[in-house]
């Protein structure tokens, strides 16, 4: 792309694209946007001819890096023979296998998958199943409609998913119009007043309560909070006992992001639900499944009216289930998640030396996914980090913020010399802006 091209594509895109989470009018007039034009590994190649390291995996999802060869093939291979049908009264090959390959490596007692095309619809259904669980049980609770979740989370933007999520900017258009959620404080912020008003709460809304909706040991948009396992293992055990779904949101924490497959794996325990998407098709395709154990599914067994009404047009779209089968092939055979113990250590050497920084406030890590706050306040609309992410840019890496909190959560296989790269510029772009404080 010369660069003319370049600058006409960037004037039409502010005539006619809206973005996700952008203010348009400071978008339209101030935002020199990335064109990228194609992507490899760990880099995105700009129109401009720069190549620049994927500091986020293009929003978590490409976790074996840009375009893998293999993850191609597959998509190319699928294209040719079948891009779509519903799965009503209909299966394929992909749909199948992929299943079955999913549930091989999921937490033990999730036995059926349900298939939905993005991180929002898999918590949206698993809201679903909740509720209508509670229904159909032998002796229907049809006040059981409440729902618990964590102060700091997130958990997509559909209506349910907003409801459970806890980050202003995103949920206060809307607050007065969802469904009724209980938000606990976080185990990130205080472990024991976590599990403290955990039991408490259980203790005394059991009666009322669907379930507890959680992110296992990273609450990712929220600001990626990281937490200790044993507030999962206590959350297992209290749901257990006061008679309470647990489902897990896995869709950023799975598929070896903290370097286990599930977040769930480094306590030991499982979930009656657990969603997972982003990772789950490698970046390729908009995939994602809700994964429930037997009692869940069996409750709606039986007549008619008893079934899961519920659907999206792409649910299990063959494109999608071809990719995701080949990407659990991939962290097989290359040995994905064993590659992670030693990027891990480059990871929290660097984040050791940023805690050194007077201004850098709780820098922290968990396998492949690395924070630290500018500062000790902020939020979501905070401009601080896009401070950070302006020099990162410019050296060479893309480091989108969350607010006041700079993040790494870069492909799981991403090279050595590229990680390498990424810290340093990471450390010098932290290291630059706060030298510039006043
Ligand atoms: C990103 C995310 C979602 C929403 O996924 P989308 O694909 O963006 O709809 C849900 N839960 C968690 C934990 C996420 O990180």
């Amino acid at each position: 792309m010369t660069p003319e091209q370049r600058a006409e594509l960037i004037i039409r895109d502010k005539r006619a694209v809206w973005h996700p989470y952008t203010q348009m009018k400071t978008y339209r007039s101030t935002t020199e946007p990335l064109v990228i034009e194609h992507a490899q590994g760990a880099r995105l190649f700009e129109a401009d001819g720069r190549s620049i390291i994927d500091g986020n995996a293009s929003w978590w999802t490409c976790l074996l890096g840009h375009n893998h060869p293999r993850l191609v093939r597959a998509l190319k291979d699928q294209a040719e023979r079948l891009c779509h049908t519903s799965l009503a009264g209909v299966t394929h090959q992909p749909a199948v296998e992929f299943a079955e390959a999913l549930l091989r490596v999921s937490p033990p007692g999730l036995t059926h998958a349900f298939f939905s095309d993005n991180g929002s619809t898999a918590v949206e259904a698993a809201v679903k199943i909740a509720i209508q669980y509670w229904v159909q049980q032998p002796k229907p609770h049809k006040d059981k409609t409440h729902f618990l979740s964590l102060e700091s989370a997130f958990h997509g933007e559909t209506m349910g998913a907003t409801a459970l999520g806890d980050v202003s900017a995103f949920r206060s258009p809307f607050a007065g119009l969802t469904m009724p959620v209980t938000h606990l404080p976080s185990p990130a912020d205080d472990l024991t007043r976590a599990l403290e008003a955990l039991e408490a709460t259980l203790r005394s809304d059991a009666q009322r309560t669907a379930a507890l909706v959680i992110e296992p040991l990273i609450q990712g948009a929220g600001g990626m909070k990281i937490y200790s396992p044993e507030y999962l293992k206590e959350a297992r055990r209290l749901t257990e006992h006061y008679g309470v779904l647990f489902i897990v949101d896995e869709v950023f924490t799975g598929y070896g992001r903290t370097g286990k497959f599930w977040a769930l794996d480094h306590a030991g325990v499982s979930a009656d639900i657990v969603c997972s998407a982003k990772g789950l098709s490698g970046g390729m395709m908009p995939f994602a499944a809700t994964l429930v154990s037997d009692p869940v599914f069996d409750a709606f067994l039986g007549e008619r009216d008893k079934a899961f009404y519920y659907g999206h047009t792409y649910c299990g779209n063959p494109l999608g289930a071809a990719v995701a089968c080949e990407v659990l092939k991939v962290y097989e055979d290359e040995r994905v998640i064993e590659g992670v113990s030693v990027r891990e250590q480059m990871i929290e050497d660097s984040i050791r030396r940023l805690s050194a920084l007077p201004s850098v406030k709780q820098a922290r890590s968990l396998g492949m996914c690395a924070a630290l706050n500018l500062g000790s306040s902020g939020d979501y609309l905070s401009t601080r980090g896009w401070e950070v992410y302006q020099r990162a840019l410019e050296l060479g890496a893309y480091l989108r913020p969350l607010g006041h909190v700079v993040y790494l959560t870069p492909a799981l296989n991403i090279p050595l010399a590229d990680l390498a790269s990424l810290l340093s510029i990471l450390e010098r772009s932290v290291g630059e802006i706060l030298a510039d404080e006043p």
